[in-house]
């Protein structure tokens, strides 16, 4: 449909802007910062909020977002930072970031500051289902994220966001599963699980684990008028997990081309 068309094409160009940056006259750049728990990801939007460059790094300096390492997360935001003011020839003064639902009281402090510290001048913080939503711009329906160590939910009604929730189940727990079934550890377990060319395989070895994460979507939906299910978040990257997912809990389920840049995106795009 035509919502996941503009979405497709947004993520099409931040994915060609990451590779090239695009030359811009913007004189005001906005930047999102994604502080995930395997990943940290910068997208900058000119002027006219089109994409103009990205960078990202698998890092593990936040957990469930709870900042673990602070030195760590201000380093890499700074790094990816300077290389892309570099590419870009200017400042990046602002920046927008995002929490998980449910965090804000608990941390969302250290993530602001690792932002802050990193030389940006915060705009916005918003939680990550009501980012993702700036690019996905659903009025009804769910958004479930399913990330590192836990899989949200944020529940849609007339353009308002009226439950969210987070449970421990996400990619973690595939990629132990994979661990334990290719004696592999866990670093060989999530780059081998990263690899599309994996994907038909291991599908069949993590499918109890997607029957979890099923089951904890069928739940928290319960009681709702859900008619459709947008995937986003790093783990909905693997191949055919959509499928089981619509299977299991009778629901339609939507992927987005690259479903893990639809929250840093999003946050961009609230700057
Ligand atoms: P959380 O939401 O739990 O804090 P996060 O925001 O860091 O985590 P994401 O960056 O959305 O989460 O997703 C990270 C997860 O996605 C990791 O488990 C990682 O292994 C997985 N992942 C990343 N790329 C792929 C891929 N191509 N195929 C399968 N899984 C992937």
């Amino acid at each position: 449909n035509e919502m996941t068309l503009h979405c497709n094409k947004f993520i099409q160009t931040f994915e060609t802007v990451i590779k090239t940056p695009k030359k811009s006259k913007s004189d005001v750049f906005y930047t999102g910062v994604d502080l995930g728990t395997a990943c940290i990801v910068l997208v900058v939007l000119g002027s006219d909020y089109q994409p103009v460059a990205g960078a990202y790094q698998y890092a593990n300096v936040v957990r469930d977002g709870m900042v673990v390492d602070y030195v760590g997360a201000v380093d890499i935001v700074r790094e990816l930072k300077e290389e892309l003011e570099k590419k870009l020839g200017t400042t990046l003064v602002y920046a927008a970031a995002s929490l998980p639902p449910g965090t804000d009281g608990l941390d969302g402090g250290a993530i602001k500051n690792v932002v802050q510290s990193a030389g940006f001048e915060l705009t916005n913080v918003l939680d990550e289902p009501t980012a993702a939503n700036q690019l996905l711009g659903l009025t009804d329906g769910a958004v479930v994220d399913i990330g590192g160590g836990t899989t949200g939910i944020a529940i849609l009604e007339n353009g308002k966001v009226v439950k969210v929730a987070d449970e421990a189940t996400g990619g973690t727990h595939l990629s132990l599963v994979i661990a334990g079934n290719y004696k592999f550890n866990f670093e060989q377990a999530e780059k081998y699980k990263r690899n599309v060319k994996h994907h038909d395989e291991l599908l069949l070895v993590v499918k109890p684990v997607i029957q979890k994460i099923s089951s904890i979507i069928s739940n928290q939906v319960k009681g709702y008028k859900v008619n459709d299910i947008y995937l986003v978040g790093g783990t909905a990257c693997l191949k055919g997990i959509e499928t089981i997912i619509e299977k299991e809990t009778g629901i339609k389920t939507i992927k987005p081309i690259n479903p893990m840049f639809v929250t840093p995106i999003g946050i961009a795009l609230s700057c």
